[in-house]
């Protein structure tokens, strides 16, 4: 769990956002981790492909 995977799951962040936030934490996170908020951004994805239209 890191500030991303917070920010998912309260709906704070849009996955353009997490993806970007992810680009720049990826080093600390370390490769397991990416590849779960990897797991997580898809999954959010395809739940919502448009999240700029919801509030
Ligand atoms: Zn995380």
């Amino acid at each position: 769990m890191c500030l991303i995977c917070i920010e998912i799951a309260k709906g704070a962040m849009t996955t353009t956002e997490a993806r970007r936030a992810l680009g720049e934490m990826r080093t600390k996170l370390g490769n397991e981790h990416v590849a779960e908020v990897e797991t997580k951004l898809r999954e959010a994805e395809a739940a919502d492909p448009n999240p700029t239209k919801t509030p």
